[in-house]
């Protein structure tokens, strides 16, 4: 399955839908790779603006 990063909250998304900001935005050209597991915990989600734990890229083109 090709897995494609949501443009407007950089998740990785298994689907045509970012389950998290509902939007059809999707990339296959993204880069970097991070999991959230803690979001108020992670530098990184708070840099990239993340609230839910999840799986995320960091660049999203
Ligand atoms: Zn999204």
């Amino acid at each position: 399955m090709t897995e494609q990063a949501c443009r407007e909250c950089h998740r990785i998304v298994e689907g045509v839908v970012c389950p998290t900001c509902g939007s059809s935005s999707l990339s296959k050209d993204w880069s970097g790779y991070v999991v959230i597991i803690d979001p108020k915990k992670s530098i990184v989600a708070e840099k990239l603006g993340i609230t839910l734990p999840g799986r995320y890229a960091l660049k999203v083109r």
